[in-house]
């Protein structure tokens, strides 16, 4: 252990994962706590890194309140829909309101942002959506959180929350490890916001082997949002609610563009309207959520999964007739070219001209996220002039540790926030972090040099694994004393790929299926106890590893206890196929125990804030 030297930092606002929540919270932490140290941890470098590396085309979220183009209600509505009706709507309002300002900060610090030439408005692709010259968006927000945080570290995965020994359940800081030198860092914190993004390679991707990287979500996301509070304790929110995204075969290329600014739609291998002709299945299995405008995301995917499944593949889009206008060509391809120029190579490569042929669409396996049209994460408090008594616990944004902070893809229960409504997520955070400091709810907290030591040991033992078990190698990585972290990831991807609804089951699973993965899961827990990591980047993987499989132990008990298929085309439970308003219209929530890693579940109800007030006007 001497070998890896400990650096100490004390701090009063920790942000663990500097992505597009972690750069609001740094951001915002320093307004409203100029005198406070502010430090910042992220796993890779904050100009290009998380969800948002590569750059983006639109901005997702955007009311245009000045305009008077959409209310925060209206987005609230949009999201309980899109989510057939499971969202925290306080905290889906809370963020919308706030959602405007952020993207007017973008537009100051440079974002090239589209311009409606009629209108001088920002340019729409559809009702949320803005249109950027997106590719330096990370960089530029990155500037935002390096001017306000006393220090950001670089190339530091987190691995564990410290906790406060004094008082039960209050955070104390985290720890990691640098990737590039092997030292160990205690941060010692008076709060900290998890804003570590969400998770990817949880399930068997379709892009094995060669291309096990190309996968719709970031691959280097993988689920230290979920897992660093979920090994504390903290009670976590719709794990069950797994997302599953119709896309540009192999690049995952976006199709958003596509479908609002182009105007392109699908078809299926005959140049049918297949998802005309689930309609009445469909409307068996979830009544008439079917019947909702604009049709939720999972029902879409749902009638895309049916009619592969009876043989209509492969799925089209229809660009042949869209990309004779060479306007709208134009912007086909440099949709790809702010954000996933991987597409563009993959058509080219397959010699797919979209002028000529129109490309195939492909369903992805399921990603684990609280951001997008899903709304998997932390159970946090609500702000106070919102939220109802059971969504209230003193600060925004707290999960159900004490000082312990979530945003973006961490938190649940809020979709549709996308890369603004983080950033925006990140600032609310960051301000009830710096209230609850103010407050003094974070005097005295102690955090022995023992508890850091421990987990020095437990950090760094993948490499001593190695080191020793190395010698009784068999023949290229294998060994019957060690597992490698690619095997342990195989593992756990075919685990959750079979038993809890990915690809290789076309998402279908049921409560003896969802049994036996936890069964294997426990397995694999106990296995990795025994992974080796024969460099400073397999410890990383190491752990990566073992943050993807905590938070997929947690997305299987969530899925076993909501006994109904509530997102049709996300997944299905085949012993419980038709959505159950009655006994599942509400939310779901866990806790696992630390000390015995047994989960406990239970149910909250959802409450319909928007329009509740005119509903009891109208009785
Ligand atoms: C493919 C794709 C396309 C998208 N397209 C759009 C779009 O067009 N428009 C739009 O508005 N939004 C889009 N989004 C959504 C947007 O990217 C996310 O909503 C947003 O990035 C979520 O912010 P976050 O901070 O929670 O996660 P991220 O931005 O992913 O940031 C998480 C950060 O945490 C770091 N991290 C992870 N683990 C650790 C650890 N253990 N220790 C330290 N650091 C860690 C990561 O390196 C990363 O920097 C898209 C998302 C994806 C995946």
């Amino acid at each position: 252990m001497a070998k890896h030297k400990t650096h100490y930092e004390d701090c009063d606002v920790l942000v663990v994962g500097g992505g597009m929540a972690g750069t609001g919270a740094a951001f915002e932490a320093r307004h409203w706590g100029r005198d406070l140290k502010i430090v910042c941890v992220e796993k890779a470098n904050i100009d290009r890194s998380g969800a948002v590396a590569q750059g983006l085309y639109a901005i997702n979220c955007y009311m245009g309140m000045q305009w008077g183009e959409n209310q925060p209600e209206d987005h609230v509505r949009y999201a309980r829909n899109d989510l057939m009706g499971m969202v925290r709507e306080d905290l889906g309002y809370d963020m919308a309101r706030h959602v405007d300002s952020t993207v007017h900060m973008f537009d100051e610090w440079g974002l090239p942002m589209m311009k409606n030439e009629k209108t001088g408005r920002y340019l729409r692709e559809g009702k949320w959506q803005i249109m950027i010259h997106g590719e330096s968006y990370k960089p530029i927000v990155a500037e935002a959180a390096k001017k306000s945080a006393d220090k950001i570290y670089n190339r530091i995965m987190v691995t564990h929350l410290l906790m406060d020994e004094e008082k039960e359940n209050r955070v104390g800081g985290a720890v990691g490890f640098n990737m590039r030198t092997g030292d160990f860092h205690i941060f010692r914190a008076k709060t900290v916001i998890v804003a570590a993004g969400g998770a990817s390679h949880i399930f068997k991707p379709r892009a094995v082997g060669e291309g096990m990287g190309r996968t719709w979500y970031a691959p280097w996301s993988n689920g230290s949002a979920y897992a660093l509070p979920i090994a504390v304790g903290a009670k976590m929110t719709q794990m069950e609610n797994r997302i599953v995204l119709c896309r540009f075969k192999d690049g995952y290329g976006p199709v958003g563009a596509y479908f609002l600014h182009l105007k392109t739609y699908t078809q299926n291998a005959n140049g049918e309207n297949y998802e005309k002709k689930w309609y009445d299945q469909t409307k068996e299995l979830v009544g008439e959520y079917i019947d909702h405008h604009p049709t939720p995301t999972c029902l879409r995917n749902h009638a895309f999964i049916q009619e592969t499944m009876a043989g209509g593949g492969p799925i089209q889009m229809v660009t042949t007739e869209a990309f004779q206008d060479p306007h709208l060509e134009t912007v086909g391809w440099e949709n790809f070219l702010g954000m996933t120029v991987g597409q563009a190579v993959v058509w080219a490569s397959q010699n797919i001209d979209p002028k000529y042929t129109n490309p195939e669409l492909t369903t992805s396996e399921p990603y684990v996220m609280g951001s997008h049209a899903t709304c998997s994460g932390a159970w946090v408090s609500g702000p106070e002039d919102l939220s109802p008594p059971e969504y209230f616990w003193g600060y925004n944004r707290m999960l159900t540790v004490d000082g312990l902070f979530g945003a973006g893809d961490t938190v649940g229960g809020s979709a549709h926030k996308f890369s603004s409504g983080s950033f925006t997520e990140g600032r609310l955070a960051a301000k009830a972090a710096v209230k609850y400091i103010e407050d003094k709810k974070a005097d005295g907290i102690k955090v022995t040099d023992k508890q850091c030591e421990d987990f020095k040991e437990v950090i760094f033992k993948p490499l001593e694994t190695y080191t020793v078990a190395q010698n009784e190698i068999t023949g290229g990585t294998v060994s019957p004393s060690y597992i490698s972290p690619i095997q342990g990831l195989q593992r756990l991807q075919r685990i959750m790929d079979e038993y809890v609804g990915g690809i290789a089951t076309n998402y279908m699973t049921n409560g003896n299926m969802l049994k036996r993965g936890l069964e294997l899961l426990a397995w694999l827990e106990e296995d990795l106890e025994k992974v080796g990591a024969e460099d400073l980047h397999q410890l990383m993987r190491a752990w990566e590893l073992k943050h993807r499989a905590l938070t997929s132990q947690c997305v299987t008990e969530h899925t076993m206890f909501r006994e109904e298929t509530r997102w049709p085309g996300y997944y299905y439970r085949g012993d419980h196929m038709k959505l159950d308003d009655e006994n599942w219209h509400c939310l779901t929530v866990s806790r696992r125990d630390p000390n015995t890693g047994k989960f406990t579940m239970e149910k909250i109800p959802v409450y319909h804030i928007v329009d509740e007030n005119e509903k009891k006007q109208a009785s």
